[in-house]
């Protein structure tokens, strides 16, 4: 695939580095792209099964949740039957998380200020250092600490000064395997709070936009919270929180990602709009390529244009692309015509230049 657009991001924001299982997060590593289980992680069967398919998509972190000890102790069989990096997700439990790390998991996402209290806290952060896995701090704007009804600040600011509260909690104990989420629903308040903490602290931050919904309105605003983060340079691991199957996380992350260029990840598909030029059923077709495209891991980008006129030179930066008319279709490679389909076959045309490629 040829070199991004010229077009530069803001200089990403380097933080400090830390490491998840083999997997690093910020300092200048790639972003990198986590989802989360939703099987019973009791069911260790069925929460392998789905990591092992998370794997397949690409996904380089996993997050299961943790709502007691016979999950914390399941997590001992889950991590010997995947290969990326596992992470529990614990509230309100201190025993959990020392049950998990007994479990061998690479990391944690909690809230040090609601697992118990000072001497419970200092338990599991002893443990986590003595194990270098670090601790997620995830604070949602859902489930921020009460408000003080003499002093009126916005939700992005208490945001910020809840997780600082946390941050240096975990200082206290000379622990600095920190990472940092500060999720809402609200892309503006999200947006707000990362911008703001960026500037405050070293570590990496986690980023999202909590409770997104539906992959037909999730993947919108996690794109538009998410992209413009990333687009500020700040963000060193995304998760995409969709109701769905998780695999549609793991590739609407990409998706960002290679929408700002910051990771090549498989095919970008560029297709034409259709407008009253077009003489084919270029939705269809371009359903069908992407379709197809689903099942190749190479970085090509591909183009499905709806005319032969104008075709070839809107997808002039396309590898490989097809400008269909009626009952003929031209390929182009590099944005020059290579070759002329006559007939319908144009489905089978460009998915043996892809092939090729
Ligand atoms: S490529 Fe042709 S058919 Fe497609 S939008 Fe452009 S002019 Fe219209």
């Amino acid at each position: 695939m040829k070199k991004p657009a010229e077009q530069k991001l803001a200089l990403r924001r380097v933080s400090k580095q830390i490491q998840i299982g083999d997997v690093k997060i910020g300092g200048g590593a790639p972003v990198v792209v986590q989802s989360m289980t939703n099987t019973d992680t009791r069911d260790i069967l069925s929460t392998i099964k789905q990591i092992k398919e998370l794997e397949e998509a690409d996904c380089e972190l996993i997050r299961v949740a943790v709502p007691d000890m016979e999950a914390a102790q399941a997590l001992k069989k889950i991590k010997k039957g995947i290969k990326i990096p596992l992470i529990a997700d614990i509230h309100f439990d201190y025993r959990l998380a020392l049950a998990a790390l007994e479990s061998g998991v690479d990391g944690f996402r909690l809230n040090p200020g609601n697992i118990g209290d000072h001497e419970q806290i200092k338990q599991v952060v002893l443990a986590a250092k003595e194990r270098a896995v670090p601790i997620r701090i995830g604070l949602n704007a859902g489930s921020l600490p009460k408000e003080d009804s003499n002093v009126k600040k916005p939700v992005f600011q208490r945001m910020v000064d809840a997780a600082l509260e946390q941050v240096h909690l975990l200082e206290s104990l000379d622990f600095d395997l920190i990472k940092i989420s500060l999720k809402a629903f609200d892309v503006p308040t999200t947006i707000a709070a990362y911008k703001s903490i960026a500037e405050k602290i070293p570590y990496p931050l986690h980023i999202g936009i909590t409770e997104a919904g539906t992959p037909r309105t999730g993947i919108i605003r996690s794109s538009v919270g998410i992209g413009t983060l990333l687009y500020l340079g700040i963000g060193d691991t995304i998760r995409v929180s969709l109701t769905a199957d998780p695999k549609e996380e793991v590739v609407a992350g990409y998706e960002i990602l290679k929408s700002l260029n910051l990771r090549q990840h498989g095919p970008i598909l560029v297709s034409c709009p259709t407008c009253g030029r077009t003489e084919v059923d270029i939705i269809n077709l371009a359903q069908q390529v992407e379709a197809e495209l689903q099942k190749i891991k190479k970085p090509i980008k591909v183009a499905v244009m709806g005319c032969v006129v104008n075709g070839p030179g809107e997808a002039k930066d396309a590898d490989v692309g097809i400008a269909c008319g009626k009952n003929r279709g031209i390929l182009f490679k590099n944005g020059k015509q290579i070759g002329v389909v006559e007939g319908k076959g144009f489905l089978q045309a460009l998915m043996g230049e892809i092939e090729k490629f």
